[in-house]
């Protein structure tokens, strides 16, 4: 760990004090084309502005009037809708940061100064909670998420702050922190909230205003977490991670959602208090989480009912609840792994987790999301109705809205800020793990100044070409991350490269070149044996996309069900996508489904023509499948 990052007020979401990689802000990277330039327009045209329409819509800022009136009975939402009033106002900010969008900012105050007039005068703030005719405060602290809405709040007031506004969403914020390190301070309540999120916020407060009694606060709600301090409940104290200290877990485990922001926080008190030994503990942990609990396509939560992790290797691709916001928090902890070690593997997840879960999310239009992110379809869903919220869970295609709508601000959020997870620099280096067309304009740790052009067609093509716009004196070295599928298989400037990293280091002149050749051909994947549900099947991948076969693109009147893969079946790129070949099979119906031989015969050839795991479901109601039944040589 080298560098120590000291201003604190960067356009950037994360900002470790110590770590191997110093984190670049939105004033130092700008998407300038392709994949994610594109979803981050459509996310400040269409994704930003539509959750603010269905947040007045459905009353979730109303609530604040309703709790200013004395109209508390009119309250609408769940306990925790507060909070998404708060990741909208995170999402503006950032939005407002990288596009200095003068009507973002009106917004923000307009929403902030009503927060500000419920606030009561020791910075407790909650529409749900402590008026006549509600609960007191903290009544419930295992399902009240009082201290998660804080975290939300608090976050965007990071991001406001960061993104060079001290104003009324700041002064509130800090308020509540204040009152949150009173009232739960050493001398407090000695409890936690049932849902982790606070502690993630508070850390990057006392980054981002220097007052170490956040970071304080964050380490004691770390510290009491796992003492069963919540009740016992039909999932578990796992389900809130709240059966056994973080330092002596051994894996992610309960509400995926919750162990992640969790764990994003471990990180960061151990970054930030020195804890080395806690950081390697979370780290082992996500790294077990990561070899026997995720999916492919990156997604975390093999349970509906608890929105929990399963066992090791449960991993049914139909029952697969991973939750949009998981991923994000996935990507929350990965990023933060790799700023604390340059480890590129963790940009790894952070890639693989935003191209195939992230942006499966949101529809084309930017006005629909999914909830939950199965690999497999077995029935076409129907169309939400755009009029309409959705329960979180039940909507087969994507809704504009849901009873619990944590995911499209979450999402929001992440988009808008998502050119900070694109480079980082060192000492005396850039380093690019995100081939995304951009222009990087920074500083490196020894205050040399540097400038680059990146120009790719990535994920589509293979080739990044990183031009030098202004280069210091001296040797400076770019380093550019190889995928995990792509290493052996990728050169540097035509020079074979063998592992995670391609660098080359030496003195540059303006207008020269590194060019990155990675090998995007379509692949067959397999799982480990003993991810049963999927046994006997095989995946087809190109680059770091995910891809699945889609009803629409079968025979008519045929659903994924009978598709297989040949058994030498080697996936293709053809002009219009990735093609395989396959076979429908034919199958006898039965009275029951068990019998001595199988109940498949092979039927005719098919050319099977896959499709973007992430673009499914944009054509209307259809069957999908990422894992294919394939028989073997
Ligand atoms: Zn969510």
């Amino acid at each position: 760990m080298s560098v120590t990052t000291t201003a604190t007020r960067r356009p950037v979401p994360v900002i470790p004090a110590r770590g191997a990689l110093r984190p670049l802000g939105l004033d130092e990277v700008e998407l300038t084309g392709g994949f994610w330039a594109e979803r981050q327009r459509r996310n400040a045209e269409v994704s930003i502005p539509h959750c603010d329409h269905w947040e007045s819509r459905v009353g979730w800022i109303d609530n604040f009037r309703h709790a200013l009136a004395g109209t508390v009975e009119q309250r609408t939402g769940r306990e925790f809708a507060d909070s998404d009033v708060y990741k909208l106002l995170e999402a503006m900010a950032w939005e407002s940061g990288r596009t200095s969008d003068p009507r973002l900012d009106a917004r923000i105050e307009e929403i902030a100064l009503l927060v500000e007039a419920v606030q009561d005068d020791d910075g407790y703030v909650s529409t749900k909670y402590g008026r006549p005719g509600q609960e007191p405060r903290y009544s419930d602290l295992a399902w009240g998420h009082e201290l998660y809405c804080f975290g939300h709040l608090i976050q965007a007031a990071v991001a406001r702050l960061r993104t060079g506004h001290d104003d009324t969403l700041v002064r509130v914020a800090r308020r509540a922190a204040d009152h949150v390190c009173v009232e739960f301070g050493p001398s407090g309540r000695d409890d936690v909230c049932g849902h982790p999120e606070v502690e993630v916020a508070l850390v990057e407060l006392a980054r981002t205003t220097g007052e170490e009694r956040y970071l304080e606060q964050a380490r004691l709600f770390l510290e009491r977490r796992g003492r069963g301090s919540l009740p016992d409940i039909e999932f578990g104290r796992a389900y809130y991670q709240d059966d056994v200290p973080v330092r002596e877990a051994e894996v992610l485990r309960g509400h995926a959602v919750r162990a992640l922001y969790l764990t994003a926080a471990a990180v960061d008190v151990a970054v930030d208090t020195g804890d080395d030994e806690l950081l390697q503990t979370v780290r082992d942990q996500f790294a077990r989480t990561l070899a026997r609990r995720t999916y492919l396509t990156g997604g975390m939560g093999s349970h509906h009912q608890d929105e929990a992790y399963g066992d090791d290797f449960e991993l049914p691709s139909d029952r697969a609840y991973s939750e949009t916001c998981a991923g994000i928090g996935s990507v929350m902890v990965a990023w933060r792994l790799l700023l604390a070690t340059g480890d590129t593997r963790w940009a790894d997840v952070v890639e693989r987790t935003m191209y195939n879960v992230v942006a499966t999310s949101p529809s084309r239009a930017g006005d629909a999301f999914f909830y939950t992110n199965p690999l497999h379809k077995r029935e076409p869903g129907e169309e939400a109705d755009p009029d309409a919220a959705s329960p979180r869970a039940l909507s087969r295609l994507r809704a504009p809205w849901f009873e619990v709508s944590c995911c499209p601000t979450n999402v929001a959020r992440t988009l808008a800020s998502f050119a900070a997870y694109v480079a980082t620099v060192s000492d005396d280096g850039v380093q690019i793990h995100q081939h995304v067309p951009s222009r990087i304009a920074t500083t490196l740790g020894d205050g040399r100044e540097v400038e680059l052009e990146v120009e790719t067609s990535y994920p589509d093509g293979g080739d990044v070409v990183v031009r030098v716009v202004a280069a210091p004196a001296g040797e400076v070295s770019i380093s550019l991350r190889v995928p995990e599928w792509s290493v052996g298989r990728a050169s540097l400037d035509g020079e074979p490269v063998d592992g995670p990293v391609a660098t080359t280091r030496r003195r540059f002149a303006a207008g020269d070149e590194v060019r990155l050749r990675l090998d995007v051909q379509p692949r067959l994947t397999v799982a480990d044996d003993r991810v049963d549900a999927v046994r006997g099947c095989a995946a087809v991948e190109r680059g770091p996309l995910v891809l699945c076969v889609e009803s629409t693109d079968l025979p008519a009147g045929v659903g994924v069900d009978r598709v297989r893969l040949a058994a030498d079946a080697v996936p293709r790129d053809l002009d219009d996508g990735v093609h395989v070949s396959g076979e429908l099979v034919e199958r006898e119906e039965g009275p029951w489904p068990y019998r001595s031989r199988p109940a498949t015969t092979p039927g005719a050839t098919l050319d099977v023509r896959l499709v973007p795991y992430h673009d499914w479901a944009n054509r209307g109601p259809s069957t999908m499948r990422v894992w294919i039944p394939q028989d073997r040589p």
